[in-house]
């Protein structure tokens, strides 16, 4: 097989080692694998391009991916590597940010900001340079059985076989549901984020964000954006542009008395203090909505039935931790395991159950099912919603405070700060929220 062949049509009869349904980070990592071994290997997508319908808030992290990934990502076109955090807690009139900067030399970034439509397009050249199909425009629309075993998926009016089905079609994945993996879609699993990309030169936002040249920062807000509901806004610094949005749980949102709309509080968040100069003269270039899987631990799926894996939010891996919200590096981890299973399992022509069998132990062995498991109490404790409204909103006050001199001549002192601190602003329950999310 040659380079990758967009618009390529399969013969009906041929049947392959391994389909992947999905050019999503978790696809190609799979396909990158299993190519690399030899595999005759075809990845489906529906969109025009891979990586076309890929919406991502832009921060990925590299350590965790480095043994897995770190060949195939060598030269991917990535933003900037984050080298300034800042969590910013918003009143309704003050604010409080925390940042964090460093000048540390490091060989490689641990961190950097992504376009997914950039990165997924070379991601797909490199898998197709592999000898891989990557096949746009390719809608999966149901899985092909032979008793209990998936053999392959219908396209169209096509059926297409395999020895071995990956499925990375991300957090609706249909095909995870057709094949008995999710009964159902509690809203409570769900977060519903947005995203729009805003066009400023790069010279502009290293001014803004105080960067060396191609440096990136990172900005996380909680408060009063949200209304008091859980959720929380972010802004990534990319070449020549922003990455902005929000992600809020979709329970939050339909529980809401209010009549906001995400969007409408996008419209807010950008007309912040704190937000408009760093946006100013800016152009949305892009706007998106999309699902992420906040469900955690406790809602994954079983990882696949035998003859299907299931890979990325396909299988709902995805940790929000309130500080990072990362799905890149375990779409991209656990594609790539099941393309190294498929690597060593098909040439010694295991069985469909030993394949299942060894995926799932390699996810169990890794960071994926590791870190998953270490942020179990997650989504409980983060839907708490003190958190988005009664803190940000006091400490960011408190904070105004602490600098004020009265009119009286009396200022505040530390003692007297930290006393009011845990007495008023906190309070008993606030020192126990932060002892429970401090124990997550
Ligand atoms: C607003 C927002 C902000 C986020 N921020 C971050 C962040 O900063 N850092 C981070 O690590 N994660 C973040 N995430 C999560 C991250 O984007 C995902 O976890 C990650 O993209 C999952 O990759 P994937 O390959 O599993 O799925 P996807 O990237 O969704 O890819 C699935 C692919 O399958 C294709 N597909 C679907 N159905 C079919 C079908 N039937 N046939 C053929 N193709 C099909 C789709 O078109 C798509 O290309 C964020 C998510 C959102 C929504």
């Amino acid at each position: 097989m040659g380079p990758q062949r967009y618009g390529e049509k399969m013969s009906d009869e041929e049947t392959l080692d391994v389909i992947v349904v999905g050019a999503g980070l978790a696809g190609l990592a799979c396909a990158w694998h299993a190519a690399k071994a030899g595999l005759s290997t075809a990845v489906l997508e529906r969109g025009d391009v891979a990586g076309g319908k890929n919406l991502s808030g832009g921060r990925l992290y590299l350590e965790p991916v480095q043994s897995l990934c770190g060949e195939l990502l060598l030269d991917a076109p990535f933003e900037r590597p984050v080298v300034s955090e800042s969590i910013v807690l918003l009143g309704a009139d003050d604010g409080l940010s925390i940042r964090s900067d460093t000048t540390r030399q490091e060989d490689r970034p641990h961190s950097v900001t992504v376009l997914r439509a950039k990165l997924d397009q070379h991601l797909a050249d490199r898998v197709g340079e592999l000898g891989a199909m990557v096949l746009p425009q390719q809608r999966v629309e149901a899985l092909l059985r032979e008793g209990d075993r998936i053999v392959g998926v219908k396209v169209g009016s096509e059926e297409l076989r395999a020895r071995l089905v990956v499925v990375a079609d991300g957090v609706l994945s249909f095909l995870a549901e057709e094949a008995g993996l999710r009964a159902n879609r509690p809203v409570v699993n769900y977060g519903l984020g947005v995203k729009e990309i805003i066009q400023l030169d790069a010279q502009s936002i290293e001014q803004r964000f105080n960067l060396a040249a191609g440096q990136g920062a990172s900005r996380l807000f909680i408060g009063d954006l949200t209304e008091g509901l859980p959720g929380g806004g972010f802004i990534y610094t990319n070449r020549d542009s922003l990455s902005l949005g929000l992600v809020m749980p979709l329970e939050a949102l339909a529980a809401s008395n209010t009549e906001t709309q995400i969007s409408d509080l996008v419209e807010r968040f950008k007309q912040r203090p704190e937000v408009a100069p760093l946006i100013a003269g800016g152009k949305t270039i892009e706007y998106g909505a999309h699902l992420v899987p906040e469900g955690g631990f406790a809602a994954l799926p079983s990882l696949g039935v035998p003859g299907l894996l299931l890979a990325g939010d396909a299988a709902g891996l995805v940790i929000n931790s309130g500080i990072t919200l990362r799905g890149m590096d375990l779409a991209l981890a656990s594609g790539a395991l099941a393309g190294q299973v498929a690597a060593a399992a098909l040439p010694a022509d295991l069985s469909a159950e030993e394949i299942l069998s060894r995926y799932q132990q390699a996810i169990k062995d890794s960071f994926v099912w590791q870190q998953m498991k270490a942020f179990r109490k997650a989504p409980r404790l983060l839907a708490n919603e003190r958190i988005y409204g009664r803190y940000p909103q006091r400490v960011a006050q408190w904070t105004q405070d602490l600098f004020r001199v009265q009119a009286n001549g009396q200022g505040t002192s530390l003692r007297k700060a930290s006393k009011r601190l845990r007495r008023e602003v906190l309070g008993w329950r606030g020192l126990r929220d932060l002892w429970r999310l401090s124990r997550m």
